[in-house]
């Protein structure tokens, strides 16, 4: 289990990989899904039913590393609102234009170099 301080040098470093491939991360977003009844909460909501197959934070890691293992965030109202999701890997991808549009950039970079 990291620490939010550890969290942010990993943020830092561009290892969050080193954060998901954590032991207790595993552990406990499987437990997450599980309490999720595996069942992806996006596609639920539209009345679907699709295995869920990761742990999705509402508030971004990079963003609320002290969110890491809460399952829930308050918002200015006081309102508790999950910061936890089962998600399956479309609606995942879907929750992060921003790393597609890096994984373009990194593609781009490639071709640079060649
Ligand atoms: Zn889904
Ligand atoms: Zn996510």
């Amino acid at each position: 289990m990291y620490s939010t301080s550890q969290i942010r040098e990993l943020i830092k470093d561009g290892r969050v990989d080193k954060f998901y491939n954590d032991r207790y991360w595993r552990k406990f977003s499987k437990s997450v899904i599980a309490e999720q009844h595996y069942e992806c909460q996006i596609c639920k909501c539209k009345g679907k039913v699709t295995r869920a197959n990761i742990l999705h934070h509402v508030k971004h890691l990079k963003q609320f590393p002290q969110l890491a293992y809460s399952r829930y965030y308050y918002d200015d109202n006081g309102e508790r609102h999950r910061q936890l999701i089962a998600l399956c890997h479309d609606c995942h991808e879907a929750q992060h234009p921003e790393r597609r549009w890096q994984e373009r950039a990194d593609t781009f970079v490639n071709e640079e170099r060649w």
